[in-house]
């Protein structure tokens, strides 16, 4: 007899991912994963793979920093590969509207507090030269907000969310940018939400030094492939001048299986760490969707079929809080006010996997990450409103669908 239990094969049903992310794998990165073949990590199509992925990613990123590349793991694990740069005791101002630009907070106070400072306080260190800017749930970062904290402050780095997915706003990262350079700060970029979604290139930004994003947003890939990164030349001088505390996180060291050596591209990378012929196969296929696709009409696909859903929702009788393009955030009618958090739980069991805001107050999230279609969308109003319905919301069923039809009638119309 033994204590071991050895348990059923694991089954994990399909669910409609219509959340803020992950998004739904393309079934073409989930092919390349598995007809990958077992390789190691310094087999010359992996490399070449690496190589190949490199570049797409700066097309993608709109960018020539050489130092452009894939961190394993997912958005935390690119963003900690971009902080890792802000070493104990340096000057830092970050913008907090939400759960994920108050966990790059955490992040920058836990790498900017000292020695003493830390021990003070491990989980939640208060550094002196850290500065948290709060902003309130629901409402963006502006360029005024950024332009007074820098200008009082003149910190060494800036740190802001792009697109804060906690509260589904988008921060004025024109102004950010334009404010880093006007007080010569170093900006760093949390653009996990917004890669791949919205149309920008982070070469028009040059107060930015620092961005990250995850694969499996924007970018339709698995979870714990590759979060993309990129840093420009003056990050990796002062990286270089400063030295930072990891190996395998290290923004110039993690560069070199990519090819990116002594701030040139080099044939083919060096051993780094080991790599997975599956994710790279997988995020070279992710890659390749994104650029076929074209990052400005993916931009435009968003935009047109969030609007379709934030108007069904409104017509439900909801109120939209959101500005992001794949992300609508929202407040139930009064009559279902306080019941958010229940009506989630019934959608998830039924596999319609939608999700609440992670910090109050509580809001209800739907996503449309690659779910690009009249039919997705319609599909993701009609569950949403059943649920409603179950809780007792009367809705005029005939208007939602009514609405729906003149929007993608007239996107018909206009092609
Ligand atoms: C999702 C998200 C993260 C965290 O990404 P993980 O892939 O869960 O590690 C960080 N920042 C923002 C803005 C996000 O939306």
């Amino acid at each position: 007899m033994t204590d071991t239990e050895i348990f059923p094969q694991l089954d994990i049903p399909q669910t409609l991912a219509a959340g803020p992310g992950p998004g739904n794998t393309d079934p073409r990165v989930l092919q390349r994963f598995t007809a990958a073949g077992v390789a190691d990590h310094m087999q010359p199509d992996v490399l070449r793979g690496m190589v190949e992925a490199k570049h797409m990613l700066r097309d993608v990123m709109g960018t020539r920093n050489v130092h452009t590349f894939g961190v394993a793991g997912t958005g935390w694990s690119g963003l900690d590969v971009m902080f890792n740069a802000v070493m104990p005791g340096d000057k830092v101002v970050v913008f907090n509207n939400g759960t994920f630009s108050g966990i790059d907070g955490l992040t920058v106070r836990m790498k900017a507090a000292t020695a003493e400072e830390l021990a003070a306080n491990p989980l939640d260190p208060k550094p002196a030269f850290v500065t948290i800017i709060d902003v309130p749930h629901g409402e963006s970062v502006s360029g005024e907000i950024v332009e007074k904290a820098l200008a009082e402050h003149k910190p060494k780095w800036a740190a802001m969310a792009h697109w804060e997915t906690g509260s589904g706003r988008i921060n004025d990262l024109r102004g950010f940018s334009d404010a880093c350079e006007r007080y010569d700060v170093m900006g760093l970029i949390d653009a996990v939400s917004s890669l791949g979604v919205e149309d920008f290139r982070i070469d028009d930004f040059p107060g930015v030094h620092g961005w990250a994003s995850c694969p499996q947003k924007g970018i339709c890939c698995l979870p714990l492939t590759y979060a993309p990164v990129s840093f420009t030349d003056r990050y990796i001088d002062v990286l270089k001048s400063t030295g930072c505390r990891s190996f395998v996180h290290h923004p110039i060291l993690e560069a070199r299986h990519w090819g990116i050596i002594d701030g040139k591209d080099a044939e083919k990378g060096v051993y780094h760490r080991t790599h997975s012929p599956y994710a790279v196969a997988a995020f070279h296929e992710a890659l390749r969707i994104t650029l076929q696709h074209g990052v400005a009409q993916r931009a435009r696909d968003y935009a047109f079929h969030e609007a379709a859903l934030r108007e069904a929702v409104t017509t439900m009788g909801c109120k939209v809080s959101s500005n992001m393009t794949s992300l609508v955030v929202l407040n139930l009618p009064e009559e279902l006010a306080g019941r958010e958090m229940e009506l989630v739980q019934n959608c998830r069991a039924n596999g319609f996997g939608i999700w609440p805001t992670l910090s109050q107050p509580v809001q209800i999230r739907i996503g449309i990450l690659n779910l690009l279609t009249q039919e997705a969308i319609l599909e993701i109003a009609t569950r949403f409103g059943e649920a409603m319905r179950e809780l007792g919301a009367k809705i005029d069923t005939d208007a939602v669908r009514d609405g729906l039809n003149r929007h993608y009638d007239t996107d018909i119309a206009a092609e």
